[in-house]
């Protein structure tokens, strides 16, 4: 009987450490696999399949003003290097991925989401050169996915103050985090923020703005994090959210804890 006590307690002492654990968030989808690219549809299905909590996409303006997936500001054609913000969506649909597919729309990437059953969709919106066209993209993002109704599977990213500020007025409600690193968790709660999503070198210097995180209710996330020594170090500093290309390795650290 005292073993069975034992053992039950122990199991309630595993459970309540896992609801503790981290979360992870696949960085550019789940690329380092088999028929998979960074920012693909496949890297996205991938994602959803090994079941992480999220996976992250990047998002351009094309010159016509519409929304694509890509992280660099450029992409390479026929040996030339082309512009996204620059470059019209015709051209930019001739670019392939290293997988062989087609560089995705915005507007497709969240139609094979909407197909997806566990993952959350992380989305970053890059910096653009005009504050005019970066408000034109939030406002459509933001338009694309409340007319799919994906307001509860998604969540916003920025280094840029300008779009944390207009998605935070677009959707009150949209989780929207700040990723450029030089901003503590006061001023963010004053913006309105759900917190941030700093690199893991920032926690480093100041590991106390975890816990002031956590004190106004914020969540933290921490990028990219790949190593094992410092997929442990930002476990121990107790964050909430782990952004890695290496998601299984994440996984099997957080299982030995
Ligand atoms: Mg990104």
């Amino acid at each position: 009987m005292k073993l069975k006590s034992f053992l039950f307690a122990g199991m309630l002492m595993l459970g309540v450490a896992g609801l503790n654990a981290q979360q992870i968030i696949a960085h550019r989808g789940f690329w380092k696999t088999d028929g998979s690219a960074q920012n693909s549809i496949a890297a996205l299905m991938k994602a959803d399949s090994i079941r992480v909590f999220g996976s992250e996409v990047d998002v351009w303006l094309s010159s016509d003003g519409v929304p694509v997936v890509n992280h660099d500001a450029g992409v390479t054609l026929n040996g030339a290097k082309l512009i996204i913000e620059d470059t019209p969506l015709a051209t930019l649909r001739n670019v392939k991925l290293a997988n062989g597919e087609t560089l995705p729309t915005f507007e497709e990437y969240l139609d094979a989401f909407a197909q997806c059953e566990h993952v959350k969709l992380i989305i970053e919106l890059k910096m653009h050169k005009a504050k005019e066209r970066e408000n034109l993209m939030a406002k459509q993002v933001i338009d694309m996915v409340q007319q799919r109704g994906l307001q509860e599977r998604v969540e916003y990213i920025s280094f840029g103050i300008n779009f944390v500020q207009q998605l935070r007025k677009l959707d009150p409600q949209a989780p929207v985090y700040y990723l450029n690193g030089d901003l503590s968790p006061q001023v963010l709660a004053s913006m309105g923020l759900n917190g941030f999503d700093y690199h893991y070198n920032v926690l480093y210097q100041r590991p106390e703005w975890v816990e002031k995180a956590h004190k106004l209710g914020q969540k933290v996330n921490v990028w990219t994090v790949n190593k094992p020594e410092d997929i442990q170090k930002v476990i121990d500093l107790k964050v909430d959210f782990i952004t890695t290309d290496e998601p299984l390795l994440v996984r099997e650290i957080l299982r030995k804890q």
